[in-house]
């Protein structure tokens, strides 16, 4: 954090690059003075289960969230995002944190963790509240390490906007909760046959059994609004209740009402968008069901 709060500004974190560097080739991102490589932080990288939660390092590549058993076993929505974000080349330097810090509404990585109750860790790199230079520099000094873990959708403030402070702030990473029994999740995804970028839509569902009744459910869609969208209307709708054709019924309509879809030029209209969610969000809800039991 030191280098974060020292060096020239503007500054931004760099990971894979496969988002940034677009955007700076293509004049869609500011002039930056400084690019911070967050590939080799140590805390940064790790992949691990610490006490009952599962630590993902902001800077672990795609492809070795998609291929880590843990992750497989306590977030298979997680797993399957992963396993569709690109193909090989990019997923192999694209890493999770950049997809979650790019904050776009429909990113797969990001759907899934809204969907898992994930915490996100930030480090800050704040500089010193004026008074005499040593106290400012003993300030910064403890400052300098100090870390906050916030609920995973504090992190969006619209397209594009993460809440993350430019200059001072980093991603460390995301703690997810322990798959425990009758807990399950999955995440599907509608994409232009031609895409290789972001897809149509797609949908995330963590639930839990408790025999034939859905003891509490997280449901998320991209995109469904300007941030990533938790359905918490149809959440609302199907905890306590079975799974059956009704009660799918009143899901999809909360969930159509609290949606916001949008027409976006290269993917998918809003009615189109509308029109397909009721055959994806059925599948992903009874896949997810399914695996719960
Ligand atoms: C060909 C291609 C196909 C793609 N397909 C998909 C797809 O199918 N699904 C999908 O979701 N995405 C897709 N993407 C988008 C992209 O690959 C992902 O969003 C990727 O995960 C971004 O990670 P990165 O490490 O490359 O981020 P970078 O490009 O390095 O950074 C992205 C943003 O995050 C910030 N950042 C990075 N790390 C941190 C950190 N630790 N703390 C704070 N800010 C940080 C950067 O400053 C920057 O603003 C695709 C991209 C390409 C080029």
């Amino acid at each position: 954090m030191d280098a974060f709060a020292h060096a020239p500004r503007p500054i931004i974190p760099i990971a894979g690059g496969t988002d940034l560097l677009l955007d700076l080739k293509q004049g869609r991102h500011s002039p930056v003075q400084t690019l911070l490589d967050v590939t080799s932080i140590e805390e940064m990288t790790r992949l691990e289960i610490t006490g009952d939660e599962l630590f993902i390092g902001a800077s672990v590549p795609v492809s070795r969230v998609a291929t880590t058993p843990e992750v497989a076993h306590h977030a298979q929505a997680l797993t399957e995002a992963c396993n569709l974000i690109a193909g090989p080349q990019v997923r192999n330097v694209a890493t999770l944190g950049g997809n979650v810090a790019h904050a776009l509404p429909a990113a797969d990585g990001t759907i899934a963790l809204l969907a898992l109750n994930t915490q996100a860790e930030i480090a800050s790199a704040l500089s010193g509240a004026g008074g005499r230079v040593a106290e400012r520099i003993e300030t910064e000094r403890r400052r300098s390490a100090v870390t906050r873990k916030i609920p995973f959708k504090e992190l969006f403030l619209g397209p594009g906007k993460s809440s993350l402070k430019h200059g001072e702030e980093l991603l460390v990473g995301f703690y997810l909760p322990l798959t425990n029994y009758h807990q399950a999740s999955c995440f599907k995804r509608i994409m232009r046959p031609q895409g290789v970028a972001l897809p149509i839509l797609n949908c995330a569902v963590w639930l839990e059994r408790e025999n034939d009744i859905i003891k509490d459910i997280r449901i998320a869609v991209g995109p469904g609004g300007g941030t990533p969208f938790r359905a918490t209307q149809a959440e609302d709708t199907l905890r306590g209740k079975s799974l059956n054709d009704i009660t799918f019924e009143s899901a999809l309509e909360a969930l159509l009402t609290q949606a916001q879809f949008r027409t976006s030029a290269r993917r998918a209209s809003a009615d189109y968008r509308q029109h397909i969610v009721v055959g994806l969000f059925k599948d992903v809800l009874e896949s997810a069901w399914e695996r719960a039991s």
